[in-house]
Parts: C-alpha cells; structure tokens; sequence
C-alpha cells in the first residue's frame, strides 16, 4: 500500500505532526535518525512550554496575554521576528494542551527555582523524556509506523514537490514529506564554519559543548539549501547558554546549566570581567552568555559567589572549585593571582549595596567600574568562595526553512504543495536570534501540528478526510 506521509525526524514537531496527520485518517511513517534508547532528540531534554493564557489555567498562575508574549519575543528577538508567524505560535500556545493530555503528556506547576515561570510556562511532568514517550506510544497506539535508526540522507525532489527520500541507500516513496529533523547543532564542522576563526587565531567552536542530542547533524538543511529551498537566519546564531565546562560532549541536558550568573561575577581566562551580570532577570538572560564566553580567550569563564548565593540558584549536578579565601580561588583556577584580586578588589569596593532582593530588579549596584554590575551587586566577602567554569553549550541552532503559515517549504518564493517542514527546521521563522524560555516547544508544537494537519489535507482527498471524519 502505498505511504500518505513520510515524517522525517523523531522529536516534539515530528511526532505533533505524525499524530495530526494520522488523526485526520492519513498513513504515516516517522524516521528517526537515532536508536529507540536515544529516540526524542532535543525534546527529550526539555521541561516546559511557554503558554499564552488570559486567566489562570490549571498548571498556570494569573494571565499571560497574547501581547506580553509576543512583547517579550519582540524585545529578545531584536525585531529579527515574522509577525503574523509569531502571533500563530502564540495563540496556538493557548489551546495546545488538552490537544497534548489527550495523548498522554501531563502538566505540573514549575518548581520552585525554575527561573521563575510559573506564570509564563506550562512544565511536562517526567520532563521531555516522558512528553516524547508519551507521544510515541499515542503514535504506536495510532497505528504511525516508526522506524529508528533511519537517518535520512537525501530527498528526491522535483519541481518543488516531494518525490521520495533516501536511508541507507533504501528508497522510501510517500505521497507528502513532513521534515521535523532539528539544527545543525550538533554538526562540529559546521559549527566550524559558521563561527570561523577568532583575531587570536581560535576556532571558538572546537570548545563548544553540545547540550542535546548528537543526531541533529544537518543533513536534511544542507540538502534543501543544495535543492533550493529558501532559508531563513544566520547559521552563526543559536541558542546558547553558559554550562559547566564539564558537561559532557552531547546529552548533558538541564542539569549542566550554571544558574549563579546575576549572584556573583564571571571572569575570563585574564581574571578580567566581561560583561554585566546583573543586567536584567536571569530567565531574560541565560542564553546571552554561552556568545559571551565563546567570545573570550579560551571560550571560558568562571562564575564566582561567595557564600551569600548558597541556596538562592538551583544547585548544578556537579560541585564547584570550593576556597576560604580569593587568592587561594585564583590558585585552584588556575588564575593569574594578582589580576584576578585587581578585578574582584575594585568590584567589590564599586558595589553600592541597597536592599538585595533577587525576585526584583534591585538597587544593588555597581559605581565607577566597567563593566558595571547593575543589579544585585554585593561584594564577594564571605567565604567560603566557590567558582563554576563554564563554557559555550550550543542548545539549538536558527538557521532553517522559510515557511509560511501553512509550514510549506519554499523554493523561489513558492511554496511547495507536498513538502512542509517543522520545529527546529523552520524556528528562525520567529526566532532571527535570541530565546525566551519553553518558546522552542511553542514553536515546535504549533508548527508540528499544521504541518501534519496540511500533510494530511495534501495526501488525501476531501471524500477520504470527510470518511475518516465519520468514522473518528
Ligand atoms: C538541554 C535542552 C533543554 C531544552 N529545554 C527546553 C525547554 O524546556 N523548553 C523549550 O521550549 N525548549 C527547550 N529546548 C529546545 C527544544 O529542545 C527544541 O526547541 C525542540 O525540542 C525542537 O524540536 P524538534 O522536534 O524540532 O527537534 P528535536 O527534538 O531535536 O528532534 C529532531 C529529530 O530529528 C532526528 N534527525 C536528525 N537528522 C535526521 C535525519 N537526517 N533523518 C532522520 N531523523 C533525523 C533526530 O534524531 C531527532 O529525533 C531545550 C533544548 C535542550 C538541548
């Protein structure tokens, strides 16, 4: 029998798509590039969804307006955002999660530490890992025919239109073509070459940690910039975030992030600080700083705190470089003593101290240092002090597939009739640069499902979807 639609990948917006497309009656098949053990790709790691809401709803507390969200995407995004895309995502937050509960996803209110969003964002209970097993066993259940460590290295495309694609060398005909297969982030060379090579003659990106799956190579975007395709974003930008420099080369997750930033200083490889710690709340800022310390020598940075910050962060997974004193930090970094006294003397004498509080921008600040700290300034004076490296973590990259409101992939301005494309693929749609916390599941879900939606209506007939529709 012959295949409605092949879905290529095998993370949040493949599986949303495989289950809308076989919801409205079409048979589907899904590829994922990794073994089951490893199925999920970047979904697997994550723990929320941001969510529009003008009431409280279940997991979520008071509102949050469709034009605060797409205020908050607007400022982190530069403007380098689609508008009418935007405001689909954003509203397709809204009405997501019974859509989601119905195959099997289950909300809990944020914990406590959560960068405090239990406002903005809606968490997966078991996190990701369960959000993509529930949706595989809703697919299996469904009757989508999956098929693990199937990487997709080419498509046949004609004209613009989907013809087969190609795994291992096995040619796999459908009549329409979902992509959801992720970035580029975990392609080094490509990382290579889109970050280049530094004044100081580095390759930034040879230091670079991947936080997610190894399976996001960029096969498939590569392909379609050979076919054509109209791309969107620049490859040199992603989501990147600061994490122990001991974080494993891919897979490290979550529990790598080093949450202390805005309660202490960060210094780089000189001892010298770089960069305001306490610019603004840490769930607005997290992601700047992996760019930050991808650009100092070395790609590294130390994160400092005194005793004051115990308990105020979530704690990561690994212990930090513990001292009683500075000089004896400086020592165990591997820092140059008498800099890294400079630096930490003439900032903690520029600390004007107010009243600390950590759930408001306070007017704990900084004078006369550069560069300034701007809130929740406190010198670092009570041992014992303890120190986090970290370096770059590459979450997800932005360079991807023009689409329009239907995710159809483009070639010359035109959208394809059989070929739409979802998630990570397409995210540079809404997101030209920066991030606001759980909007990539926002995308990956909404674009998820109009593209399995739209792969359904292009592989069946009206008569086909209105049986299914009587039948369901
Ligand atoms: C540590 C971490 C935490 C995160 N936390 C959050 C969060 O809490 N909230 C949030 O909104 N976002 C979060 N993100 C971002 C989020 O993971 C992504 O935005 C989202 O998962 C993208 O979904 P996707 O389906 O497009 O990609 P993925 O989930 O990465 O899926 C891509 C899939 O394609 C497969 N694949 C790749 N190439 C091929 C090929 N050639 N052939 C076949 N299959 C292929 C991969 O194996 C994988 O299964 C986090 C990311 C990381 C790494």
């Amino acid at each position: 029998m012959s295949l409605d639609v092949l879905v290529i990948g095998g993370g949040n917006a493949a599986l949303c798509a495989a289950l809308m497309a076989r919801e409205a009656g079409a048979s589907v098949m899904l590829l994922e590039a990794a073994p089951k053990a490893w199925r999920g790709g970047n979904s697997m790691h994550t723990r929320n969804l941001r969510c529009m809401h003008d009431a409280p709803q279940d997991v979520l507390e008071d509102a949050y307006p469709e034009e605060e969200f797409w205020q908050d995407l607007l400022k982190v995004t530069g403007g380098l955002t689609d508008e009418h895309l935007a405001r689909l995502v954003i509203r397709a937050s809204s009405s997501c999660r019974p859509w989601m509960a119905k195959h099997g996803v289950r909300f809990q209110p944020s914990l406590s530490g959560t960068l405090s969003l239990s406002r903005t964002n809606a968490f997966f209970m078991g996190g990701g890992k369960a959000l993509v097993n529930a949706y595989y066993r809703s697919a299996e259940r469904l009757g989508v025919q999956i098929r693990y460590e199937a990487p997709v290295d080419r498509l046949d495309i004609e004209d613009g239109r989907f013809k087969a694609a190609y795994v291992n060398g096995e040619r796999i005909q459908a009549r329409v073509c979902v992509l959801a297969a992720g970035g580029f982030e975990s392609n080094r060379e490509w990382l290579r070459e889109a970050w280049g090579q530094n004044e100081r003659g580095e390759w930034p990106a040879d230091n670079f940690l991947i936080r997610g799956t190894r399976y996001n190579q960029g096969v498939l975007l590569r392909h379609m910039m050979e076919q054509g395709a109209d791309m969107i974003g620049d490859p040199s930008q992603s989501h990147c975030v600061a994490i122990d420099a001991r974080a494993p080369e891919y897979d490290g997750g979550i529990c790598t992030r080093i949450d202390c930033v805005s309660l202490g200083v960060v210094v780089n490889q000189e001892a010298r600080r770089f960069y305001d710690e306490g610019e603004d709340f840490w769930p607005k800022r997290y992601a700047i700083w992996g760019r930050l310390v991808a650009q100092q020598p070395g790609q590294i940075g130390y994160s400092i705190i005194d005793s004051k910050a115990t308990g105020r962060f979530m704690p990561p997974v690994f212990e930090g470089v513990r001292a009683d004193s500075l000089p004896e930090l400086a020592g165990k970094l591997g820092l140059d003593e008498a800099t890294f006294m400079q630096t930490m003397n003439t900032y903690n004498a520029a600390c004007r101290v107010g009243s600390f509080d950590h759930t408001v921008l306070d007017d704990c600040h900084t004078e006369g240092v550069s560069p300034a700290k701007t809130h929740w300034a406190l010198p670092l004076d009570t041992p014992p002090f303890t120190a986090y490296a970290v370096r770059p973590g590459v979450t997800f990259t932005y360079l991807g597939l023009k689409v329009n409101d239907q995710a159809a992939v483009h070639f010359g301005g035109r959208p394809s009739d059989n070929l739409f494309v979802a998630g990570e693929m397409m995210a540079g749609n809404v997101l030209g640069k920066g991030y606001t916390a759980g909007v990539g599941m926002s995308i990956g879900t909404a674009f998820g499902r109009i593209a399995g939606a739209q792969a359904a209506r292009a592989a069946l007939t009206p008569q086909q979807m209105e049986t299914q529709r009587a039948a369901a």
